[in-house]
């Protein structure tokens, strides 16, 4: 078997491996992916701007089961849920993934594996792009924001000296959203019950 490598190809469309026989010859792939192609985060992407760089090794893990080392690095744009501006987001992700014929939904050894492991289905038949699209949209952020107070379209309200009335409004529902409780993991908002008795 050779080492085959999938080099820098066509990154638009599908890249379609066979898991076993890419751990097996140690395969590589590389490339990089526009945010454009990047399909499956068309809804969560803000705009078109960005790129990610992945990487992609294979080999056998330490139970002899296809794996494959992938390192994700680049950086997308997703809108701010407090303005809705877009947002640079950076992406950066190591994750080593195993394939186990036959897998059961309670995989035992999946749960000693850690944060950075995950164990699939072995497949006859993978395509890598929807892998690594699927572990670009579990890293990034469910409600990124700019931070209070820091968003650009709320600075260039606050810095119209003209508009005193509009200011002031402003910064009164800064201060009211500043002083909305939350967050706060204090016993105030949760009751616990406690059945002692049982
Ligand atoms: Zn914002």
């Amino acid at each position: 078997m050779s080492g085959d490598k999938v080099g820098v190809m066509d990154t638009d469309g599908p890249v379609l491996i066979d898991p076993r026989q890419f751990a097996r010859a140690r395969s590589h792939f590389a490339a990089i992916f526009p945010a454009a192609s990047l399909s499956r985060l068309e809804d969560v992407l803000a705009s078109s701007e960005g790129s990610v760089q992945v990487l992609v090794d294979g080999h056998l893990d330490a139970y002899d089961r296809p794996s494959l080392r992938v390192v994700i690095k680049g950086c997308v744009e997703l809108a701010c849920r407090r303005c809705l501006a877009p947002m640079a987001i950076t992406v950066a992700l190591g994750r080593e993934l195993s394939f186990v014929e036959g897998l059961s939904e309670f995989e035992p050894s999946a749960e000693q594996e850690g944060d950075d492991r995950d164990v699939l289905p072995l497949v006859a038949q993978l395509d890598l792009r929807e892998l690594l699209e699927e572990e670009i949209l579990l890293t990034l952020p469910m409600a990124p924001s700019h931070g209070p107070g820091k968003c650009p379209n709320r600075v260039e309200v606050s810095s119209v000296r003209g508009d005193g009335t509009r200011v002031a409004v402003f910064s009164k529902l800064g201060e009211m959203l500043s002083a909305v409780p939350g967050g706060d993991a204090g016993d105030s908002g949760i009751r616990e019950k406690k059945n002692a008795g049982d």
